[in-house]
């Protein structure tokens, strides 16, 4: 096989085999509907039960707390929505950030067509939010703050807990957007003060099309898929038993590696960045230096295009991301890296490295090297980098 590097753990990461082999027998063997009476089927309600359970003792939450769907996406949609309308007696006004990942802001755009009022706030240059500005933001017809735990393109992480305070105060739920951060770094609902979360399967190591969203009890939100009764009558349709499974097996797989994980990956992530501010000339890094996940590297090269260096990384058989996998075939730069006051020209350059368990010193050595001489080989045919180079002798 091809040399095969992949340093995109951001969109997605591989399902562990050992997952996979939990999940297995819940295909064609013990493949019974949930809801149904015999005990061939009902068994699968207990399995799925245990799965809860696992998910719920990870977060410091209560089994019946936990709502499965599919996926970030789903969850983030739900939360939004659901909450806009069970509240909507007691105001009409959300306040976010201007660096939600999509499935938060097209939710958020689609409430303001519908007679939501959505402050988004601003972030600083390390894509941090402000503390007294979100308190500022806050009207007496505020009913949810939603603001991502860790951001998926250049890995800041968010002060959760002063939000949750600063909610709680105020007497206005708070949700999080977790799919980054949960299974990656350490998360309590209640020593947070989070009423809603929002994950998903395949961003730690689980299967894609999975995800849950914790729901405070006594959060008023109303069922979002309508049907039958599963999941507390919350969430219609016949369980994805086999998903649940899995990212039930995931979720304990992640918290009992994630210290040590953590640890390799943030070694090794600033290893990466060491080398590459250092060797590579007119590079920045995105992001937080020190709050930021520990898989998460992001740079921005000047007189560089995204994409151009993408398609030549992957010549090399190096998987990487240029803004997020959602916005790539666009041509306009990341919100987020407008968000943290980078020009155009520069966020056109930017380049996302995330890091998973498997990931190498070798694998980061073959990447700096050939990365180095992508950015060389792309600046030498740019008329810019030509003119800056004559202006600055
Ligand atoms: C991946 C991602 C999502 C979407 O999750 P899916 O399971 O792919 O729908 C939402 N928010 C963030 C921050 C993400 O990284």
């Amino acid at each position: 096989m091809n040399k095969l590097i992949y340093l995109d753990n951001a969109a997605t990461t591989k399902t562990d085999p050992r997952v996979v082999e939990e999940m297995l027998p819940y295909f064609s063997e013990k493949f019974g509907n949930p809801s149904s009476i015999y005990s061939f089927a009902a068994a699968n309600k207990e399995v799925e039960t245990k799965q809860r359970d696992r998910i719920a003792k990870s977060l410091g939450a209560k089994s019946n707390e936990i709502y499965f769907t599919a996926g970030g996406s789903e969850s983030d949609n739900w939360a939004l929505k659901a909450t806009a309308e069970a509240y909507k007696e007691k105001g009409n006004h959300i306040i976010t950030t201007k660096i939600e990942h999509h499935a938060i802001l097209h939710s958020a755009d689609y409430l303001e067509k519908h007679g939501i009022e959505v402050t988004y706030l601003d972030v600083d240059e390390y894509g941090l939010i402000d503390l007294d500005e979100l308190e500022n933001a806050i009207r007496p017809t505020t009913i949810l703050i939603s603001i991502m735990f860790a951001n998926n393109e250049i890995g800041t992480i968010e002060p959760i807990k002063e939000i949750g305070e600063i909610a709680k105060k105020h007497n206005i739920l708070f949700h999080t957007d977790a799919v980054q951060a949960y299974g990656h770094v350490p998360i309590h609902v209640d020593e947070m003060n989070i009423d809603m979360l929002s994950a998903s399967g395949h961003k730690f190591n689980g299967p894609k099309g999975i995800g849950f969203l914790y729901i405070r009890k006594g959060v008023k939100i109303r069922s979002f898929i309508h049907g039958g009764a599963q999941e507390r009558k919350r969430r219609a349709g016949t369980e994805n038993v086999p998903g649940i499974v899995g990212m039930g097996a995931a979720a304990k797989l992640a918290e009992d590696s994630m210290a040590e994980r953590a640890k390799q990956e943030s070694d090794l992530r600033d290893y990466l960045i060491n080398r590459v501010l250092k060797e590579i000339p007119y590079s920045r890094l995105n992001g937080h230096p020190t709050k930021r996940l520990p898989n998460n590297a992001n740079f921005c090269f000047r007189f560089i295009e995204g994409e151009g260096m993408l398609i030549r990384l992957d010549m090399k058989g190096i998987c990487a991301s240029s803004g997020s996998a959602c916005t790539s075939g666009s041509l306009d730069p990341s919100h987020v890296l407008l968000a943290i006051g980078l020009p155009h020209e520069i966020a056109h350059g930017s380049l996302r490295l995330t890091l998973g368990e498997d990931t190498t010193k070798e694998d980061i050595d073959y990447v700096v090297d050939n990365l180095k001489e992508i950015v060389k080989g792309i600046r030498e045919m740019s008329p810019l980098y030509e003119d800056f180079l004559k202006k600055n002798k």
